[in-house]
């Protein structure tokens, strides 16, 4: 059913976290290295994440590397149900602090549902602390999954309605897992 998917990857990047604030957590993989280690890897990721590019509101390297710090530990957090540190809530909560948010009016399921709106002030941090609390407040954490893979740093938000999804992506470590296990029974049976 799955198949693999060119869309996982944009400009070499990983995109396949199912959520922004899970695609920033995955900016750094172990097999490719920081893709946020200059102030260019971090525009041209905020450009693959259709952020806004412009260099004046994008924070600095060490405030952006302290969020995603903050949110990879909150994501094993929420995966696992322990507690999260102060700091990490406190550097979220001072990013929502400076984004202007609004209530907003939708019909949605046959009832009236009300939302709060960011206006997108606050610059792409904030855009990313904004989506994690979205998926706090509307989202299961037991949908929280590693890459299946033990050498794959990934992770993701298992969206598939039966909630069996083991791999960030089939193109890079599903088919590998497929190829590797072929390999096997074929050399099962012809030791056998
Ligand atoms: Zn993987």
């Amino acid at each position: 059913m799955n198949t693999p998917q060119d869309s996982d990857f944009r400009d070499g990047m990983p995109f396949l976290g199912s959520r922004l604030w899970i695609d920033f957590v995955n900016s750094a993989p172990v097999a490719l290295g920081d893709f946020l280690a200059t102030a260019e890897g971090w525009q041209r990721w905020r450009a693959a994440a259709r952020l806004d590019t412009d260099k004046a509101g994008a924070g600095d390297l060490a405030a952006t590397h302290a969020l995603r710090g903050s949110l990879s530990r909150l994501f094993e957090n929420l995966m696992s149900g322990t507690a999260p540190q102060p700091g990490d809530l406190a550097r979220l909560n001072g990013l929502l602090a400076a984004q202007a948010t609004h209530p907003h009016l939708e019909w949605r399921d046959g009832t009236l549902k009300v939302e709060e709106r960011s206006s997108g002030g606050g610059g792409p941090l904030a855009a990313i602390a904004a989506d994690f609390v979205d998926f706090a407040a509307h989202h299961e954490p037991a949908r929280l999954r590693h890459c299946a893979n033990p050498e794959c740093s990934l992770v993701f938000y298992d969206t598939a309605r039966n909630g069996t999804r083991r791999w960030c992506s089939m193109a890079a470590c599903g088919n590998r897992h497929k190829v590797r296990s072929h390999r096997m029974r074929v050399a099962a049976v012809s030791s056998s």
